[in-house]
């Protein structure tokens, strides 16, 4: 079974539409399938909308959650009850077209574990948002310690195993577009056209979407907390580049300026040592409490006569997680 998950949020608009185009995409497919629809706390109709559409087809699943907690929370929410052996992320506004799941679907019975639609091209009715996504994506690709494929949002399709090591993971500020790409399984980029929203307004506040680019950089670059150390090099280059003029200078009112800024550049840069020391300490600390598995398992496999029944003990003690198919295999 493929479950597709769709966050709603006050999409009253576009429900039965969107349905009806998700319906027939997966018709084609030749698999059983679920739509996994989660209430964000809607306040328009559209909760009654999908419970109608229920009682219409039972491929229908409504998730209600207790208050509208976000897209990202609405998504994991989605994750957790999805049943299907691949799960299909896409938003419920048609900028994720629902035509292009028989290609994700292909991809990942070709073999792929996570299939990642990518925005070959983008239409966006507000122009502050058509500027500001290739700068977040370019700021992305500079910044982060780990290759996560840009202009890729949540629109994807992942296997079991995938999900799996993505809903143990108990990270509260989730980017997951990184997470995908940082589980590390084998992943196909298929492109698509991403159309404007079909009705209504965008959902997301301005602040949500600065506060999921922060998310986004924090939990994937150590580099900001680096920053401390490029600053000191310089404030210690300039201080003794400083102390030198000083020591040259004929003049003595001279002397006394080159030492006073010296000085400054060389206080200046002991803090930001300080600092950078400070910031690789809660780089550490940010590690441990976010709890992301030391290393994922794919596969074990083991001939029949080998049974090690400690195994799976020790890769826990490890910090290892193991996917469910390792664990049966063990
Ligand atoms: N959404 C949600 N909770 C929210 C905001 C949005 O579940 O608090 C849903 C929304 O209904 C849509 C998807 O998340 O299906 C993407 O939202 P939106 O289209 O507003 O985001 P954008 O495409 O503008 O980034
Ligand atoms: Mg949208």
């Amino acid at each position: 079974m493929i479950s597709v998950v769709v966050p709603i949020y006050n999409e009253e608009e576009l429900i039965a539409r969107f349905h009806e185009a998700v319906a027939s995409a997966m018709d084609t497919a030749r698999t059983q399938w679920e739509v996994v629809y989660v209430n964000d706390g809607s306040t328009d109709s559209s909760l009654e909308l999908l419970r109608g559409l229920q009682h219409l087809d039972p491929h229908v699943v409504v998730v209600e959650l207790s208050r509208n907690w976000g897209h990202m929370g609405a998504i994991s929410a989605g994750l957790k009850t999805a049943h299907g052996a691949a799960v299909i992320l896409m938003d419920g506004d048609f900028q994720d077209p629902p035509d292009v799941l028989p290609e994700l679907i292909n991809a990942w019975r070709d073999g792929a574990e996570v299939v990642v639609a990518v925005r070959r091209s983008r239409q966006e009715r507000r122009k502050i948002l058509a500027k500001l996504f290739p700068l977040f994506y370019r700021v992305m690709g500079t910044l982060s310690d780990y290759p996560i494929p840009l202009n890729a949002g949540i629109f994807s399709l992942m296997s079991r195993k995938t999900v799996d090591s993505i809903n143990e993971m108990e990270e509260k500020n989730r980017y997951l577009p990184g997470l995908r790409a940082w589980v590390g399984y084998r992943n196909k980029v298929i492109f698509y056209d991403r159309q404007d929203r079909l009705a209504g307004d965008g959902k997301l506040s301005f602040v949500s979407r600065i506060k999921y680019a922060m998310d986004a950089i924090t939990s994937f670059s150590y580099k900001p907390l680096r920053l401390s150390f490029a600053l000191f090099a310089f404030a210690t280059c300039m201080a003794a580049a400083l102390a030198l003029c000083m020591l040259l200078s004929k003049n003595s009112v001279g002397a006394a300026g080159f030492g006073v800024a010296a000085t400054v550049f060389f206080v200046g840069g002991l803090l930001l040592l300080c600092l950078g020391v400070l910031g690789e300490y809660l780089g550490r600390v940010y590690d441990e409490v976010r709890s992301r598995p030391l290393s994922i398992i794919s596969t074990v496999h083991r001939s029949q006569a080998m049974n090690v029944p400690q195994f799976g003990m020790i890769a826990a003690q490890a910090g290892t997680h193991q996917s469910q198919e390792a664990t049966d295999a063990a």
